[in-house]
């Protein structure tokens, strides 16, 4: 396990859903005192079932020890107060809102310390416009981790505008104690992996809307010709109600460029509920 920072003794990760579970955990793993934060308390119990989960899947893959399980949940604690969140770093990673986030940061940024570093784990929104509700944009930072958190080992780091470079550097090599690579990039809607990939679910989405082939067809094919996962059955590990937002706001971010144009059939899985694996449904059945 890589050497823990001495400058971050408590880290606070705001949101605990498919990626702030994730996130929660790697830092857990590698040492750090960590902190989930949620304003549902019962996203809190299941993201603890889930890295207990994760963690035993671990085992069984002789990928961690049963000592390196109890390190990591004994430093794990969960928080349900705004207030609470206190740390000296503090990873949000809630609903992909850009009114919301801000708000929540604004609250966060308020009650630490003009040291802590607040960072967002956003997937497409520009860092630089989320920092222009705040106070300190300049111990603002973005470090988004890809999906599961506790497995991907790229981690995109994006400055803002004002973006102080020691916390860029400071987050650089927390990343790398944790176990992840960090690559630096520079702030733009979606970054590369999300601006790139936005078009594999589109056009995916596209052939399906026009009926070319059925769902589970076209992410056979996909896999069979080299794709990890197909694009359907990633969308449903992300969240169609995630996926949706970030087409959402890089379609915004891009003047409505139609190729970044969102699809209806992925909006009817939305407002149906049918959020993908962490709802039970989405193009599939869980
Ligand atoms: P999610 O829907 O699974 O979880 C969001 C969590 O935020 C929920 O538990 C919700 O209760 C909580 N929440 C909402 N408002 C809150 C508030 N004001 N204060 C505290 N908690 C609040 O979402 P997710 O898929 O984990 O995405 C979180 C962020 O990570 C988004 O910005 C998303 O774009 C980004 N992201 C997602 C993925 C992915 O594959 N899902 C990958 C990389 C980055």
């Amino acid at each position: 396990m890589p050497e823990k920072l001495p400058d971050f003794n408590k880290i606070v990760v705001a949101g605990a859903g498919t990626m702030g579970a994730g996130i929660a955990q790697v830092c857990a793993m590698a040492g750090y005192p960590t902190y989930l934060f949620d304003i549902a308390e019962e996203r809190l119990r299941k993201a603890r079932d889930t890295i207990r989960k994760n963690l035993d899947k671990g085992i069984e893959k002789k990928k961690v020890t049963p000592e390196e399980k109890n390190k990591a949940l004994d430093n794990l604690s969960t928080l349900g107060k705004i207030k609470q969140v206190r740390g000296d770093l503090i990873i949000e990673a809630i609903v992909e809102d850009l009114a919301l986030k801000q708000e929540l940061l604004s609250g966060i940024e308020s009650n630490n310390s003009d040291q802590a570093i607040i960072a967002t784990n956003t997937s497409s929104i520009p860092v630089t416009q989320i920092a222009a509700g705040l106070a300190r944009p300049d111990r603002f930072i973005g470090i988004h981790f890809f999906n599961p958190a506790h497995i991907m080992k790229l981690v995109e780091i994006i400055s803002g505008v004002e973006t102080d470079q020691a916390v860029l550097s400071s987050i650089g090599s927390f990343v790398k104690s944790i176990g992840k690579v960090p690559v630096y990039v520079k702030d733009s809607p979606g970054f590369i992996v999300n601006r790139v990939a936005r078009h594999y679910y589109l056009e995916s989405l596209k052939l399906a809307e026009e009926q070319v082939a059925g769902i589970e067809n076209i992410d056979d094919l996909l896999e069979a010709s080299g794709f990890r996962m197909g694009p359907f059955r990633l969308m449903d590990l992300i969240g169609i109600d995630t996926n949706y937002a970030v087409t959402e706001s890089m379609y915004k971010a891009f003047n409505h460029e139609p190729r970044f144009r969102p699809s209806r059939l992925q909006f009817q899985k939305m407002i149906a509920g049918h959020h993908g694996r962490k709802s039970g449904r989405g193009f599939y059945r869980y």
